[in-house]
């Protein structure tokens, strides 16, 4: 007997991404570099968690202060997000957080080498730059720049990358549903791959941001759609660029 609608698709085989994280444990410490208080948590926090777990040291680079939320907004919005990430970032394992105040929303106008410079003086030995995927993933230019950013480090330093994402296929449900202007991963760059994730710790951290409301449709849509799913694309670089081999 046929039918005439077609099944829905499943998920994609993945693998836990304590598998991956396993693989990259060897590099010793990751710096993770996004653009507002609640990107670590709402968008990175499963991952970042996940190499906690694998004995990585994670710190967290934060370029802005999230000023420009309207969501929360208010003349103590500023204070409220640090005490928001800081307890983020305990609970999710992270050893420090640095959180800049360039300018939220402007991250996009200000010279490449300004935000380049920002993240290599907090490598501080990271062999493994974390971020958001080059698109900016929600759509907002702030996440592409600092993620930008953190890839013009990978580059100059021969850093191992690993960019979070959204799949082609969430982004538009995403769009469809909500109107956000999501997008999906960088096809140019090479295809990431799906990982399980476990969302108890993250959700602990999304939590912490209470100032953003936790339970906003955008999110809890957006983790609806993944369920336990991440996907996530992995650069490893070469050689250190501008020093000799000994001989
Ligand atoms: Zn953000």
């Amino acid at each position: 007997m046929s039918t005439s609608s077609s099944p829905s698709p499943k998920p994609p085989a993945a693998e836990p991404i304590s598998v991956l994280a396993g693989l990259l444990a060897p590099l010793g410490s990751a710096l993770a570099v996004v653009a507002h208080p609640d990107d670590e948590s709402f968008g990175l926090g499963a991952v970042l968690r996940a190499l906690v777990d694998a004995g990585i040291e994670v710190r967290l680079l934060c370029l802005t202060a999230g000023e420009a939320s309207t969501v929360g907004a208010g003349s103590h919005l500023v204070a409220t997000r640090r005490e928001e990430v800081l307890a983020a970032a305990e609970v999710l394992g992270l050893r420090s957080v640095r959180l800049e105040a360039l300018p939220d929303g402007g991250l996009s106008s200000l010279p490449a080498a300004q935000l380049t410079g920002l993240v290599e003086e907090e490598l501080r030995g990271a062999r493994l730059l974390v971020g958001f995927d080059r698109v900016g993933v929600t759509g907002h230019p702030d996440h592409a720049a600092a993620t930008a950013a953190a890839l013009r480090a990978a580059d100059a330093h021969a850093l191992t990358s690993l960019e979070w994402g959204v799949p082609e296929e969430i982004a538009t449900q995403l769009r469809a549903r909500l109107g956000a202007p999501f997008a999906g991963f960088a096809r140019s760059a090479g295809d990431p791959v799906p990982v399980r994730v476990d969302r108890g710790v993250q959700e602990r951290a999304i939590a912490c941001h209470r100032s953003q409301d936790p339970n906003n449709l955008v999110l809890r849509t957006r983790l609806a759609l993944q369920g336990d799913r991440e996907w996530v694309r992995l650069v490893r670089r070469g050689i250190r660029r501008g020093i000799r081999p000994p001989r």
